[in-house]
């Protein structure tokens, strides 16, 4: 039997790619290598949200590649996607494999056919990827002939096919794969479940809607099926997640399709005026429903399933509709946490990355959610460095974030990706400013991180448990577990508990960043 092993980078949108790769090798009759050095397929899922994440992945193929130089090197994933050619070229790789064939992938590494020269790639014309700027971009489609995966292993390197490239356009990409991943290495109480995929916005730093496609959902029954199975397992806490998660269902049969709405309006235009006012009615109408699809969805995961808790991952500011801020705030059974990408608090630097929000709606959001939810975690995304971002506009952000109820942020400096407007946009930040205002974000995070969880001492609060056993040193203080509140704090428990439990702990004081009690 063959061995494969899958390495994963970025997201948990990739991690979630990941574990159904691992599926679909385990039904092509291969088998789980310990280590990637003892696998014969090593599959490196890919980044390619900054520079940076592109060199991991290319150091990664090296690493393998001396490591273990008799394995197929499969690389899939975004940075595949993006620059299929860039990756083919790094020596040791043998299969690269976009995005838009992952669904396939595991049938592609132990059936791929015979060599096909870089140099001889057919591209694409007239694609949607190449309008954005993506020369690069390769589209080939070869047969996968029906070898077996046992005829393939045990080919020799001289037998073996260098490197073919499974690329085409993502956008006519239409599968989301979907298998329930672990937030953290070793931690296996809080299933992550990816609901949707891909992303309409254009936002003009972002590559990813050029890499993962069109926005697409895991039906509801699917969903609420995948979420059943976990409680079952015995699974307390499930997460759901996606590239743009508000967007749920807005793709599938019942959910109102913007485009839809545009042939709608623009029919509604050339009759009378009555018409047109129950046209705006009518569109003011799919609109809420739009706006509350994601609402319908986590009201059928709490209706139709008895899991004990459920966290909604990142929600884009439009999407925060007062009902999903009131079904959250009501329900014991959502996790008091939000998390609402901001990137900055300058209305021009908004508008230079195409967001479709303002700052003053921003704020709205957040002290809505802060008005509902007392004590919840409330998150965000910030980008320093945006290509022309001046003093002043870094002072608006820093601001913001200072009046802002945040709880954490995730702080992130620009990184320009081919293809991209803001990659084209003049007056680039140097590496210096941005440094400086990335440490002053962040030091302002976590100052009031800090005075968030200093709140908390002398109150009691809701945690489950991790993974991890507790440690139990009789010399010193006892036993020890780690957990996670609802509101998204780690805690130490000064006793012994078995994983995966949801507990009520009261906090005695905050030590190095996290939250210790009993
Ligand atoms: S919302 Fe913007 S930043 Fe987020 S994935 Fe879509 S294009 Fe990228």
């Amino acid at each position: 039997m063959g061995t494969f092993y899958i390495e994963n980078f970025g997201c948990r949108a990739t991690q979630a790619d990941g574990a159904a790769l691992e599926s679909q090798f385990q039904s092509q009759g291969l088998q789980r290598a310990d280590a990637m050095d003892a696998a014969q397929v090593v599959v490196l899922n890919t980044c390619t949200v900054t520079a940076a994440a592109d060199q991991d992945a290319r150091a990664a193929i090296r690493r393998v590649s001396r490591k273990n130089p008799g394995a197929r090197i499969v690389v899939t994933g975004c940075y595949a996607q993006r620059a299929p050619a860039e990756v083919a070229a790094i020596p040791g790789v043998s299969l690269v494999v976009g995005n838009s064939h992952k669904h396939e992938l595991a049938s592609i590494a132990v059936n791929a056919p015979g060599f096909v020269p870089v140099e001889k790639l057919v591209v694409g014309t007239g694609s949607r990827l190449q309008a954005a700027g993506f020369s690069e971009t390769s589209i080939l489609r070869t047969t996968p002939d029906q070898r077996s995966a046992n005829d393939l292993l045990s080919t020799t390197d001289e037998q073996r096919p260098t490197t073919e490239i499974f690329v085409s356009d993502i956008f006519a990409h239409t599968e989301l794969l979907a298998a329930p991943v672990f937030d953290a290495a070793g931690e296996r109480t809080r299933p992550n479940l990816k609901v949707q995929d891909g992303c309409d916005n254009r936002c003009s730093f972002c590559v990813i809607p050029f890499v993962r496609g069109s926005s697409r959902s895991l039906p509801m029954e699917r969903v609420v099926a995948e979420a059943r199975t976990l409680v079952e397992a015995g699974y307390k806490e499930l997460v759901i997640s996606g590239i743009n998660l508000g967007r749920w269902g807005r793709d599938l049969r019942g959910g109102l399709q913007a485009s839809g709405s545009r042939l709608q309006q623009s029919k509604l235009k050339k009759s009378g005026s009555k018409l047109q006012e129950s046209g705006s009615r009518s569109q003011a109408s799919d609109a809420r429903k739009n706006a509350n699809m994601l609402t319908a969805l986590i009201r059928a995961i709490l209706d139709q399933t008895s899991l004990e808790k459920l966290r909604v991952s990142s929600v884009e500011p439009m999407d925060w509709s007062e009902e999903l801020i009131r079904l959250m705030a009501s329900s014991a059974r959502i996790a008091k946490h939000a998390h609402v990408p901001m990137q900055s608090g300058s209305d021009a630097v908004l508008r230079r990355m195409h967001r479709k929000y303002r700052p003053w709606h921003y704020r709205e959001k957040i002290l809505a959610i802060r008005k509902a939810m007392p004590t919840a975690a409330i998150g965000a995304d910030v980008m320093v460095g945006f290509p022309g971002e001046t003093d002043a506009e870094f002072e608006e952000t820093r601001r913001m974030v200072e009046e802002l109820p945040f709880t954490y942020l995730h702080v992130f400096t620009y990184s320009a990706r081919p293809g991209t407007p803001a990659a084209e946009m003049k007056s680039p930040i140097s590496v210096r400013v941005a440094k400086e205002r990335n440490r002053i974000l962040r030091d302002l995070a976590a100052q009031k991180k800090l005075e968030f969880m200093r709140s908390f001492i002398g109150k009691t609060v809701d945690v489950i448990t991790l993974k991890q056993e507790a440690k139990c040193h009789e010399d010193q203080d006892g036993c020890l577990t780690i957990g996670l509140t609802d509101n998204y704090l780690k805690m130490q428990l000064r006793e012994a508990h078995p994983p995966n439990q949801w507990i009520a702990a009261t906090v005695e004081s905050v030590v190095g960043g996290e939250l210790v009690g009993s």
